[in-house]
């Protein structure tokens, strides 16, 4: 989405968002989200909510995932779904990054604005920044993990170390 950029927003609004959303969800004490749980209950409780875990050879070699966002279609490939599933932090962080830009554009609504000037985007009205920070922040509670070192983020979250860490660093 290179093409795209959204209406800006910091990480310390972004973290607002991921805190209310835990709340509504009643995951406000839950270290560790059940992320991929959360796919279905969205598309249960969501309007236009979908998605879908397609095999491996559907999606480009890059890119682990994707979100259509006009339709709310969340794809998954197979291999990642089955990782998250058992709990592999690197895959249950890309559900969590797929949500976040169905969650940013279609549900808080930011406005997302295509590129024409072809302009140097900054990080924070990044679509890709905005889902990266969104979901370290829903993945990894502020409030719960304040007093906690990368290692132990990582083992409670259920997050890969470098997330861990990357939230470590930016709190
Ligand atoms: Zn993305």
């Amino acid at each position: 989405m290179e093409n795209y950029f959204v209406e800006a927003k910091s990480r310390k609004e972004l973290r607002m968002l991921a805190t209310m959303v835990r709340k509504k969800l009643g995951f406000e004490n839950e270290l560790r989200i059940p992320i991929v749980e959360l796919l279905d209950v969205f598309s249960v409780v969501l309007n236009n909510f979908n998605y879908e875990i397609v095999s491996d050879h559907e999606l480009p070699a890059d890119r682990h995932a994707e979100t259509e966002i006009m339709s709310g279609t969340i794809r998954i490939k197979e291999s990642i779904y089955e990782r998250a599933c058992n709990g592999e932090g690197r895959d249950r962080m890309t559900v969590a990054h797929e949500i976040a830009h169905y969650l940013m554009l279609r549900v808080f609504g930011f406005k997302l604005y295509r590129n024409v000037g072809k302009r140097e985007i900054k990080s924070f009205e990044s679509p890709e920044w905005q889902a990266k920070c969104f979901a370290g922040e829903f993945m990894i509670s502020h409030a719960l993990t304040a007093a906690m070192e990368p290692e132990e983020i990582a083992d409670k979250c259920g997050v890969s170390f470098e997330a861990a860490l990357y939230q470590h660093d930016h709190r």
